[in-house]
């Protein structure tokens, strides 16, 4: 379905233009026209059409809008929060077991747009959502979510992030060790069955999929040990016929090894390949503590493994075998995470924590990633995870029109040396100053055209004190 909004024609003239195609074509001054949501032609003089709008870059940079391949907006209110603490008891307070209650859907749809708000003006164009609701994954709250996505005009694949084992059969010996009574409050909150949720994923489907040619609906099984193998296999076939992504988590932590060997004898990805589960659709978020033999196995398959550096180094996690993944041919992207281990929502801020934690990996200094690595790993990589290959990461004929344009006049491009190093050092998103999204600008002088971000701010400011009374942590 076409986005009408964006039914009308848009000359981008005299950019230094970055197109990501197959050769990595530059012009030094080019021109980008657009034609409804799509990209007809990139040259370096384009005759201006008889009506349209004429965007001038000179003196900037336009190249494809960056792709977070993995984030949690329901983090965004816990954003600045939590400090120092490992991933198993960040989740007590960020995802606990026995939650605050049931969030109003008018807040989903505020904490929504403030996260994409700052994906957006920092030069994200298409995101790929990993949903928690807690205590029961709704309808509603989904949709939420997909509204927030549609009003503010970025590109969005939502998944619910989804889970059918109770919190205490997850993770190893908790059953155990938790004492009696927090096991009987989690018996009154029992999980979903796999059946419901499977048909609130169809019904999301029915209802949002395709909607204005820019959102959709993925499947996410939150991680194989927090899900029974029937149910992991059933988002697996909804995956295969649907020909959308299926995104989890495996082998973020140490505790993950263990677990793995606890409740499978065996790592979690080759449990996950034992069920049939890893394939092309297929994105495992982290992979941290991924053995050569799983890396063999995510490559054989064709799973992207998603790296989220600033997050497993807020979370104190471990460092990504990222030389191992490249060398054996896994296709990597890049992600955020939630706001609640990250704290931020910045692709230009995961592009240079990638590039920069990796050389401390190994002394051999051609094999640490380069910045153009990064922006591949960022755009045909967060291309290939979102199932949007041939669609967006890349300025060409027939692609989706994308587009950031950065101001060169700014510190960070001033003296102008090697634009890849520019973009991925220098660069944090501050001169963003237009996006386009499917040939609609949406964010103009760095600011979002679709929403007034004040009153978002303040709307939140004023839920805030009611919807988290603050537990009893040490100020400070
Ligand atoms: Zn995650």
């Amino acid at each position: 379905m076409a986005d009408t909004a964006s039914a009308s024609t848009v000359l981008i003239r005299g950019g230094y233009v970055l197109t990501f195609d197959g050769k990595d074509t530059t012009l030094a001054e080019g021109d980008v026209l657009v034609a409804g949501d799509e990209i007809v032609q990139v040259a370096r003089t384009i005759p201006p059409p008889p009506h349209g709008t004429i965007l001038d870059a000179h003196d900037r940079i336009v190249m494809p809008g960056l792709i977070n391949a993995h984030m949690h907006s329901d983090e965004t209110l816990f954003r600045g929060l939590l400090d120092n603490m490992p991933l198993e008891v960040w989740m007590l307070y960020s995802l606990p077991p026995l939650d605050y209650g049931p969030v109003p859907p008018r807040l989903i749809y505020l904490r929504t747009l403030l996260g994409a708000i700052e994906l957006l003006t920092n030069g994200t164009t298409t995101i790929q959502d990993d949903v928690s609701e807690a205590p029961r994954a709704t309808l509603e709250g989904s949709e939420a979510v997909l509204q927030a996505y549609l009003d503010l005009g970025i590109r969005a694949n939502v998944a619910c992030n989804l889970t059918d084992k109770p919190y205490y059969e997850r993770l190893p010996f908790a059953q155990a060790l938790l004492p009696a009574q927090a096991i009987d409050a989690m018996r009154d909150v029992p999980p979903q069955s796999g059946r419901e949720l499977l048909a609130l994923n169809e019904e999301l489907r029915r209802r949002w999929h395709g909607r204005e040619g820019r959102v959709r609906i993925v499947l996410s099984a939150s991680a194989p040990q927090r899900c029974t193998d029937g149910f992991l296999l059933g988002l697996d076939d909804l995956s295969r016929r649907w020909h959308v992504p299926l995104l989890t988590h495996a082998l973020e932590t140490k505790t993950q090894v263990v677990t793995g060997r606890e409740l499978y004898g065996t790592t979690i990805i080759e449990h996950l390949a034992d069920l049939g589960l890893l394939s092309d659709r297929l994105s495992v978020a982290h992979g941290i503590w991924m053995t050569d033999a799983d890396v063999a196995r995510a490559a054989k398959h064709g799973t992207v493994v998603v790296h989220n550096p600033v997050s497993n180094l807020k979370l104190g996690s471990g460092l990504l075998p990222l030389c191992s993944l490249v060398d054996q041919g896994v296709a990597v992207a890049l992600g955020t995470d939630g706001s609640s281990s990250n704290d931020s929502l910045n692709m230009f801020e995961v592009m240079k924590y990638t590039a920069l934690i990796h050389k401390i990996a190994s002394p051999v200094t051609e094999r640490w990633p380069s910045a153009r690595e990064v922006l591949h790993w960022t755009l045909r990589g967060g291309a290939r995870c979102t199932g949007l290959c041939g669609q967006v990461g890349v300025l060409a004929p027939g692609y989706k029109a994308d587009i950031i344009i950065l101001r060169r006049k700014a510190p960070a491009f001033t003296p102008f040396h090697r634009v890849c190093n520019h973009l991925v050092y220098c660069e944090d998103g501050r001169d963003v100053e237009t996006v386009l999204v499917g040939g609609r600008v949406v964010v103009r002088n760095g600011r979002p055209v679709t929403v007034n971000p004040d009153r978002i701010f303040e709307e939140i400011g004023s839920e805030m004190p009611a919807f988290l009374p603050l537990p009893a942590f040490e100020w400070v």
